[in-house]
């Protein structure tokens, strides 16, 4: 029988589902690799966690259900206006996402850039189906729970609850495209971790300047591409999309993923130059990792492109 004091003391969160190999189910054999991701509901990812009932009173909406390397603007915009419809309800204290691992990090960044408020926006993902023998997604979805209810989670911003750790939006990455430990934070490290019921916090996330952005209207997302630095790197694809009258939307950004501590080939740098002087604005991460300082401190290439999307929609051509 349900204790009608604990019903009303327990918080009450919601639990947006978007896909992913989480909700994903096995094509054939459950004991081989084979499987479909963002098959299973939200409703249904639940129902396997008795635990929760004893966290919080779960309220759930199905956002999208497939497979994350397919994401795309018009979800993300409607995953954002959710998050913020929920939030905005006084008797929510927490928004708890479960998504596919592949763009986990560049939606907890776009999340991350246009949140408003100090309630906690926490992600969760696997890296096994939901029908597989060794299925990490319930402990991943309870530990994020978990970190959801906690009042010490409140003002962390948008963070990523995987494999018992809790990453900050800015410098979580996916490292691994096999390992259930597959997400790190990089030199920063989690924010913390969990434990049992409770959170075990080590540091605080870093400021993340010009945030809150505005979400850009739906005809007004601009494009930016990423590209890449390597042996040979003569500038032509730069040329091509700077130059192609049939890209629409035209290009506005290009972040380049160079080597090293940002560096480009010769003939790279020439063709960025004269990008730039069509209007385009560059940007340089690097494809080893983070570069450090700056306003783009701690960010690899596809999450300066996510801040760079949000800096050019506001202001639109
Ligand atoms: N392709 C899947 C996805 O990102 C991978 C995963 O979730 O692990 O949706």
């Amino acid at each position: 029988m349900n204790n009608p004091s604990a019903e009303s003391t327990r918080p009450q969160i919601v639990v947006l589902g978007t896909g992913g190999t989480i909700a994903g189910t096995a094509t054939g054999d459950p004991s081989l690799p084979g499987y479909t991701a963002g098959v299973l509901s939200v409703d249904a990812l639940l129902q396997g966690i008795p635990a929760l009932s004893r966290l919080a009173r779960i309220h759930t909406e199905q956002v999208a259900n497939l497979d994350s390397k397919d994401m795309d603007f018009a979800v993300w915009t409607q995953l954002a206006e959710r998050v913020a419809h929920w939030l905005a309800q006084p008797h929510i204290a927490a928004c708890v996402i479960s998504h596919g691992t592949d763009t986990l990090e560049e939606t907890a960044y776009f999340l991350q850039l246009v949140h408003r408020t100090n309630k906690p926006v926490v992600l969760t993902a696997a890296m096994r189906p939901a029908t597989a023998l060794d299925a990490d997604g319930p402990q991943n979805l309870l530990d994020a729970v978990r970190v959801a209810v906690q009042p010490q989670s409140r003002g962390l911003g948008v963070v990523c609850v995987l494999h018992g750790r809790v990453h900050s939006a800015r410098d979580v990455t996916k490292a691994s495209t096999h390992r259930m430990d597959a997400f790190t934070s990089g030199e920063r490290g989690p924010l913390g971790e969990v434990d049992g019921d409770s959170l075990r916090l080590w540091r605080q996330p870093a400021a993340e300047p010009g945030a809150p952005f505005a979400i850009p209207a739906a005809e007004a997302w601009p494009r930016v591409e990423i590209v890449l630095n390597h042996a040979g790197a003569d500038g032509a694809l730069v040329r091509c999309l700077v130059a192609n009258p049939a890209l629409h939307p035209a290009l506005r950004g290009l972040v380049i993923a160079g080597t090293g501590g940002g560096t480009v080939h010769q003939q790279l740098q020439a063709a960025l130059l004269w990008a730039e002087q069509q209007g385009v604005r560059v940007q340089i991460a690097s494809r080893v990792g983070p570069l450090r300082g700056g306003a783009e401190d701690g960010l690899n290439a596809v999450k300066l492109r996510v801040r760079l999307l949000l800096e050019l929609g506001a202001c639109r051509a």
